[in-house]
């Protein structure tokens, strides 16, 4: 998956997130909570340039 930054257009590079555990996200209307609630890791993307930082959900679809 390329990205451009969307702030001076340079590729951006994917990061991992050193922190454990990592970001996990979920919809807020589901009423469940944990294990058995769908979620979705979130990756980080990095502008080598600008310092840019963009977070983009893995899973989008569990937000429809
Ligand atoms: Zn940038």
């Amino acid at each position: 998956m390329n990205k451009d930054c969307l702030r001076c257009k340079t590729k951006m590079e994917e990061a991992y997130q050193v922190d454990f555990p990592s970001l996990i996200i979920q919809r807020k209307e589901s009423g469940l909570k944990g294990a058995f609630a769908k979620t979705s890791e979130v990756n980080a993307w990095v502008c080598p340039n600008c310092g840019y930082v963009e977070l983009n959900a893995c899973n989008p679809e569990i937000f429809k």
